[in-house]
C-alpha cells in the first residue's frame, strides 16, 4: 500500500518513518526539493495548485494525507477524486480559516472566545466597540506560530493593528486571560473508533512552542471535558486520522483556539513516551487500519523543541531518558530544526532531565 503525503516537511518525514516498519511505503509531494521527507520518501516537487502535477502525483496512490494545513482545499478535493484523502477536504477548509474554525466549535457546542469578522477599518472599530479590550486581531487565513495577530489594549491601538494587517479578511477575539495552553491529541479510525492522548501542557514563547508536558500536570479532571470536545468535533467531521485541539485553561475551565487536521508538534513526545505514537496512529488510521494504544509507556513526558540550533548530539544522548530528533534541516533562526523528548518516572525527575536538555540551548532560544 502506498500513502501519499501532501507536505514533505519533518511531519510528513515522522509519518513516513512510522509508516515503514508496517510494510507501507510513502510518496511526498512538496513545492521546495529541500523538504526533509524527501530525505526518506521519493518526492514529487511541484506547486500545490499544479493540478497536472496533482493528477500524475495520485497514480498508484492508494490513500492521501496531508501534514500541511494549508494545502489549498481545491487541490485536496480534486485529489479526493481520484484516491481517498484522509482527514476529508472538510477539515482543511475549516481548519484553514479562523472563522470558519470558530463557526464549527459553536456548532460542535465546542467553547470558544466570543468573535467578529471583518474587513474594513470601520467594522474593525464597530467590533472592538463590541469585545471590549483587551482583544486580539487576526488574519482570518495563513496564521500559524503567532503569526497574523495583534493583541489590542485601547483604542490607540487601533490604527496600528489596522495598518499591520488591514488588507487580508480578518477576526476579532475576545482576549482570553487564560492560566495555562493545552492541548488534545485524538485519533479517529475509517470504522469510527476514537482514542484520545492524555493532556499536554505546552508553553510558548514568541509564538512558537519550546515545551511540551506529558500529562498535564493537574488535568485529570479536565481530560474528560476536552475528551467531550474533540469527540464532538471528530464525530460531525466524520474525521479520519489525527486531529489536536489547542485549548486555553482558566479555573476548571477550557475554551477551544484551534484546530490543526494532522499530526501536531505537542503530539512528538509520543515517538518514545506512547504505546503507539501520534505518526503511527495517524498512518494507521488512514491506511485503514486498527488503532494502536494511546496509553503512555512511561509516568511522564515531554519535549523540547530544537529552535534555530541544534545543541551537541553526544550531550544530548548523555542525558538519562532523552531521545534526540534532528531533522536534517538547514539551521536557520527561528525555524524548528528538532526536538529532544525525555522520558521519567516522575514529574520531579522530568523536571531535572528537562532542565539539563534546555541548559544545552542559548538562554534566547530556550
Ligand atoms: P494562534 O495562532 O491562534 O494559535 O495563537 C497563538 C498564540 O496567541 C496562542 O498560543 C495564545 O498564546 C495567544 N492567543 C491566541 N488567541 C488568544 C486569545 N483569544 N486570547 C489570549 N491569547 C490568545
Amino acid at each position: 500500500m502506498t500513502i501519499g503525503i501532501l507536505g514533505g516537511g519533518q511531519l510528513g518525514r515522522m509519518l513516513a518513518l512510522a509508516g515503514y516498519p508496517l510494510g507501507l511505503e510513502f510518496k511526498v509531494f512538496d513545492p521546495s526539493s529541500e523538504a526533509v521527507a524527501g530525505q526518506v520518501a521519493p518526492i514529487l516537487v511541484e506547486d500545490i495548485n499544479d493540478v497536472p502535477a496533482l493528477g500524475w502525483f495520485a497514480k498508484g496512490l492508494d490513500a492521501v494525507t496531508y501534514e500541511w494545513e494549508n494545502v489549498p482545499v481545491a487541490s485536496a478535493r480534486f485529489l479526493e477524486e481520484r484516491v481517498p484523502v484522509f482527514p476529508s477536504p472538510r477539515a482543511l477548509e475549516i481548519a484553514g480559516d479562523r472563522w470558519n474554525e470558530k463557526s464549527f466549535f459553536r456548532e460542535c457546542g465546542v467553547p470558544t472566545p466570543d468573535f467578529w469578522p471583518l474587513s474594513s477599518r470601520e467594522e474593525l472599530e464597530a467590533a472592538v466597540k463590541e469585545s471590549d479590550f483587551p482583544c486580539v486581531l487576526k488574519t482570518r487565513r495563513f496564521g500559524y506560530d503567532g503569526k497574523g495577530q495583534f493583541v489590542l489594549h485601547s483604542h490607540t491601538d487601533v490604527p496600528r493593528a489596522w495598518a499591520e494587517l488591514g488588507g487580508a479578511a480578518l477576526l476579532l477575539e475576545a482576549f482570553v486571560a487564560f492560566e495555562r495552553e493545552v492541548s488534545l491529541l485524538s485519533v479517529r479510525e475509517r470504522n469510527g473508533e476514537i482514542r484520545f492522548y492524555p493532556l499536554v501542557e505546552n508553553h510558548h514563547r514568541r509564538g512558537i512552542l519550546r515545551l511540551s508536558l506529558a500529562p498535564a500536570p493537574n488535568s485529570a479532571s479536565l481530560q474528560p471535558q476536552a475528551e467531550t470536545f474533540a469527540r464532538a468535533i471528530l464525530e460531525k467531521l466524520d474525521y479520519v486520522g489525527v486531529l489536536a485541539l489547542e485549548l486555553f485553561q482558566f479555573g476548571a475551565r477550557l475554551v477551544a483556539n484551534e484546530i490543526a487536521p494532522r499530526v501536531h508538534n505537542s503530539g512528538h513526545w509520543t515517538i518514545e513516551g506512547s504505546q503507539t505514537s501520534q505518526f503511527e496512529n495517524h498512518i494507521r488510521a488512514v491506511a485503514g487500519l486498527p488503532l494502536g494504544s494511546t496509553a503512555m509507556k512511561s509516568n511522564c513526558a515531554a519535549m523540547v523543541n530544537l529552535i534555530g540550533e541544534l545543541p551537541p548530539l553526544e550531550q544530548v544522548l548523555g542525558i538519562e531518558g532523552a531521545h534526540a530528533h534532528y531533522y536534517g534541516k538547514e539551521v536557520k533562526p527561528n525555524r524548528k530544526v528538532g526536538h529532544v523528548t525525555v522520558v521519567a518516572g516522575d514529574e520531579g525527575e522530568l523536571k531535572e532531565r528537562v532542565a539539563k536538555v534546555q541548559s544545552l540551548l542559548t538562554a534566547d532560544e530556550r
